[in-house]
């Protein structure tokens, strides 16, 4: 037998017992041990997050990271698990820095540091002055994958400034910027060389005499504050400007070379400004570029802290966003602005700390990866993105604008840099282990702590017998560095674990959330391009981000933050699983409450729950167990091959799903087969596991039924393993001592394709909507599914599926409680036929005949005619209808046709089907109708009572004289139905449950039991 089971059931308590189970018997580590020869499937963990607690966003990270080990365990493969590789790097070091504690990363650290020695091997590694996005909060470089972590829409300066001509006074170049405090760094102006500029003079504006100004022709209107006032007086092309000299605006720095005049830059637009662009090479990519080209010199205005320095004397001190209003104010005050404004624009931030960014010249540490971009490119062809967009969106263009990523960091906390340099000649070397940094500095270092201070002190005289002492340079390592390098660094490689480092690269599959593009996705990326020429990950699926109910970002100022634990506390974590794994593709935005997790427990999984504990019930009644005797599938009841062929179909399905990373596809088929199984299959066969005979038949229900649930509990175990394996755990191993003893460690189901039979399916198909147009037609009339009806007809779209209403007629008769089922031959028998002329389309067309010909059609024609119209209107025909000796010609869209019941029918229809109902009821059938409702409340008094299902009852009543003449009637059939063994008339007090059905006394229909406004009492016994 198998472990009893009730409809009602204690979620929590059932993942809790299931959890100890797994604990106690290892069933997570055997899951490994038993695959341990298998092939490899490889997944990596993320960059963990410790800052903050844990959210929904983590749940669905780790609920996808778990589906594909699991399935892949079931599929036979060994999938090794291994925990978070430590890369927090900085936002743990932000932590520290609070609490002043440290943390020993040595181990990992020096792992890093090998795998970086292997990019300075292979001169990837290498020093140079450029300008990088700096946070002077942090005083470090950010890479560029940092920088697009942190953009934000801000209002900044928007000035034009007049740059006065060496030796033309009143005339200016009128120039633009947004960063006034990079204006005493300006060495040029840059135009573009076939751009159109013109120089206008008029008025001053707040001031006296005329000015003469140069920009751009095509902005003149945009940019000028009096546009009236302004006459061109020259026209120029942008390289009859170069060379032209200006006088600078500020001269803090001592310059011996030739600069402040007009160069060439491709990069000068018309789209906003003034079409001269302001050139500081301290502080803009372009700008050290063009200074690169024309010799001109780098103004460092600025300290590492985002000060002035000294030098600059009106404004030493001044951190540079502050020092913006009193530059624009300077300006203002020696006439050189003419205009400032603001707007707003997007703008980098530090990820870590908010500060906004500054382009900033510095000395830094570089991977030469663009030197790789189209290797990357390439590579990034091959792996499969869910979604797929990502793969030529979001990370190709990321690789298209690929830039050197910027690898020093001069910050104190973070695995340091291992280069060191000779402090005479400049040459450097890269130390790759704490082994080779004894063997340098002459001394066993096993026990250095590898962290800055303590590593800065070892020096050593260049190795090569000449030159100075070797010193470390003050970098430490940017975090994502480590969080890149965690498949090689994880293993020690290339120092220890080739083998086992061979086995686990590339990842089989990585999962995060999709602003991971940018960071880890990109650095494991690059790493493993750059080093191996291969990819490091073959599927990745990217996450997208968990909203509120009403589709708004989750936020802490919002207060509409969901606390998974109160989920995982109401509705467990299977359905809050499940959830996120069929409310929507994986990389799209989706919404997240806890009433949406309880839906799936209502929808899914008490369906589930409530068939598998219909199943357990009968079988246990019936001593059903998996060894008794199977008939051949092929001799089973049609119902029962059309449900194994859903099944089989739907695990051919999943499989390929899960197969191709699919999650929805691997997931809503399961739920769609559970509801079919439930409130199709169950519910038609009820009678087959009900009848006491324990024939064919029912063998063949039973076997049915029980592949079914066995089939699906597999089928589930990667993504809701809790219930998963409680259903497996007493359908199978509680029967079958040498089963895997937990779905976990069974294998994943195969599908059979011999039991897929595509026309027993579509067959089945065409019975549902049949069945469902029939209830509507039901419907439509309001006579309850109880009340027997003599006849159903139905209109197909085509010849062979009248065959289907006969081989299935037992089912479709039962379904619709109907004596007898057929085709229908002539609709017209049921059906009569409305026909609207429609005024809009044939007024204007037969003008003054409209109105006779509308009342003709519609209302005075015969119906015979009506049908005849109806049915070549409706197949898209024209007609022509003949009045008072004139033919008028009338098209399928000018003439509205709606079908209705003929009397003593009803009907409904959908798609070229149509299902007909007699609804004319002979005394029969109202008694039987009304012996069934006796029967409904039987049943559900035995409920009430707690009897079993197999419990024998007596069974007493008291009615009137109508409803006793239809229990007389129904004798038999009330008590087969109601397992009754004696029924007679009587009062039902004493020793029986009882139950009275009667009318409201205030006539509230909702309160009223009686049957048809007949009372009925009841009593029940089990004898
Ligand atoms: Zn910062």
């Amino acid at each position: 037998m198998f472990k009893a089971v009730k409809p009602e059931v204690d979620i929590q308590k059932l993942e809790r017992e299931q959890l100890d189970f797994w604990r106690l018997n290892r069933i997570f580590e055997r899951s490994m041990e038993e695959r341990k020869d298998a092939p490899r499937y490889v997944t990596y963990e993320g960059p963990p997050t410790v800052n903050g607690v844990p959210g929904v966003h983590h749940v669905l990270a780790r609920a996808f990271k778990d589906i594909f080990p699991r399935y892949k365990t079931m599929r036979g493969y060994y999938a090794l698990r291994k925990g978070g590789w430590d890369t927090h790097g900085l936002p743990v070091e932000l932590a520290l820095e609070k609490e002043l504690g440290f943390t020993q990363k040595k181990q990992i650290e020096e792992y890093g540091i090998a795998v970086l020695k292997q990019f300075w091997d292979k001169n990837l590694l290498y020093k140079g002055l450029k300008v990088v996005p700096y946070c002077s909060r942090c005083g470090t470089p950010l890479s560029s994958h940092e920088v697009s972590l942190g953009y934000q829409d801000v209002e900044d300066p928007s000035v034009f400034v007049r740059f006065p001509l060496r030796d033309k006074p009143g005339v200016y170049f009128l120039v633009w910027t947004t960063t006034p405090w990079t204006l005493p760094a300006n060495v040029a102006l840059a135009v573009g060389e076939n751009l159109d500029y013109v120089q206008v003079e008029g008025p001053v504006p707040n001031g006296e005499g005329t000015e003469n100004l140069i920009l751009a022709a095509s902005l003149v209107d945009k940019v000028l504050t009096n546009r009236e006032g302004y006459q061109i007086v020259k026209k120029f092309k942008g390289k009859d400007l170069l060379n032209t000299h200006y006088s600078p605006l500020y001269t803090f720095l001592p310059v011996e070379t030739n600069y402040a005049y007009v160069v060439a830059g491709d990069f000068v637009s018309t789209e906003d400004g003034t079409g001269i662009v302001h050139i500081a090479p301290a502080f803009g990519v372009d700008d050290m570029a063009v200074g690169k080209e024309n010799n001109l010199p780098v103004l460092q205005t600025v300290g590492a802290d985002g000060k002035f320095i000294d030098a600059v004397t009106e404004f030493r001190g001044v951190w540079v966003k502050d020092a913006d209003p009193e530059i624009t104010r300077d300006l203002k005050r020696r006439g050189l602005m003419y205009k400032a404004e603001r707007h707003k624009h997007t703008y980098p931030f530090c990820w870590r700390c908010g500060t906004p960014l500054l382009y900033f010249a510095r000395d830094a540490w570089f991977l030469r990866a663009t030197e790789y971009r189209q290797k990357m490119i390439d590579l990034n062809q091959t792996i499969n993105w869910v979604p797929d967009h990502v793969q030529d969106g979001r990370f190709g263009n990321w690789l298209n604008e690929l830039k050197d990523w910027a690898l020093g960091r001069e910050r104190y906390w973070g695995t340091p840099l291992p280069v060191w340099i000779d402090d005479q000649t400049g040459e450097g070397l890269c130390v790759g282990s704490v082994a080779e940094l004894s063997q340098l500095a002459g001394r066993d270092l096993t026990e250095l702590d590898l962290h800055r201070p303590y590593v800065d002190d070892i020096t050593f005289p260049n190795p090569n017998g000449r030159g100075g002492t070797m010193r470390r340079v003050p970098e430490v390592i940017d975090v994502w560095f480590d969080s890149g390098a965690m498949p090689l660094a994880q293993w020690g490689y290339p120092a220890h674990n080739q083998e086992i480092f061979e086995e686990q690269f590339p990842a089989d599959y990585i999962c995060e959330a999709v602003d991971q593009t940018r960071g880890w996705f990109y650095t494991l990326h690059s790493i493993s391009s750059m080093l191996f020429e291969e990819v490091s990950y073959k599927n990745v699926i990217c996450l997208g981000l968990i909203l509120d109910a009403k589709g708004e970002k989750m936020s802490k100022s919002k207060g509409n933050i969901v606390d998974p634990w109160e989920v995982f506390n109401a509705h467990g974590a299977d359905a809050f699983r499940w959830y996120l794994f069929t409310s929507g593709p994986p990389g799209e935005p989706r919404r997240f409450s806890k009433d949406l997790v309880g839906d799936v427990v209502s929808r899914f999984w008490l369906t589930l729950w409530n068939t598998y504990s219909f199943f357990i019930t009968y079988a246990n009644l019936d001593g059903w167990t998996p060894t008794s005797a199977q008939p051949p599938v092929a001799q089973r009841d049609l119902l029962d091959q059309f449900v194994l062929a859903e099944l089989h179909q739907m695990v051919k399905d999943v499989t390929e799903a899960f197969d191709t990373y699919d999650v929805p596809g691997a997931t809503r088929p399961v739920e769609a087969f559970v509801e079919m199984l439930s409130n199709w299959y169950v519910r038609l066969s009820r009678r087959r596991f009900w009848k006491s005979e324990s024939d064919a038949d029912k063998m063949g229900a039973y076997a049915t039924l029980y592949e079914c649930l066995v089939t699906v509990s597999k089928l589930i175990a990667p993504t809701m393993p809790f219930m998963a394996d409680a259903l497996y755990r007493n359908l199978v191993v509680e029967l079958d001592p040498k089963a895997p003893m937990s779905v976990h460690l069974a294998l994943f189901p195969e599908s059979n394709p011999a039991l897929i039979n595509e026309t027993l399916v579509r067959e089945m198909r065409l019975v549902e909507k049949l069945v469902s147009l029939g209830r509507a037609a039901r419907e439509s009339v309001r006579l309850g599914v109880r009340q027997p009806l003599a006849d159903a007809r139905f209109a197909v779209r085509e010849a062979r599926e009248s065959g289907v209403i006969e081989r299935f007629a037992d089912l479709i008769m039962s379904e619709l409680n109907v004596k007898s089922v057929g085709a229908l031959n002539n609709a017209g028998d049921v059906v009569m036929y409305k026909l609207n002329p429609l005024q809009s389309l044939l007024g204007k067309k037969l003008r003054a005949d409209f109105p006779k010909v509308q009342k003709w059609v519609r209302d005075d024609a015969p119906d015979a005619d009506k049908r005849q119209w109806g049915e070549a209107l409706l197949r898209g025909e024209n007609i022509v209808v003949q009045l008072d000796g004139q033919d008028f010609a009338l098209a399928a869209e000018e003439v509205q046709v709606t079908r209705g019941a003929a009397e003593g029918y009803a009907v409904a229809e959908d798609g070229g089907y149509l299902a007909s109902l007699d609804t004319r009821l002979t005394e029969e059938l109202i008694d039987e109708g009304l012996a069934r409702e006796v029967v409904r409340r039987v049943q559900s008094l035995r409920k009430d009572a707690d009897f079993n299902v197999e419990d024998r009852i007596s069974l007493k009543y008291q009615a009137g004289e109508r409803l006793t003449k239809a229990i007389n009637r129904f004798a038999d059939y009330i008590r087969a139905q109601t397992l009754a063994e004696t029924m007679e008339q009587g009062d039902t007090n004493g020793d029986f449950v009882s139950a009275m059905y009667q009318p409201d006394p205030d006539g509230d229909p909702k309160k009223d039991t009686s049957i048809d406004g007949e009372t009925l009492a009841i009593g029940v016994k089990r004898v």
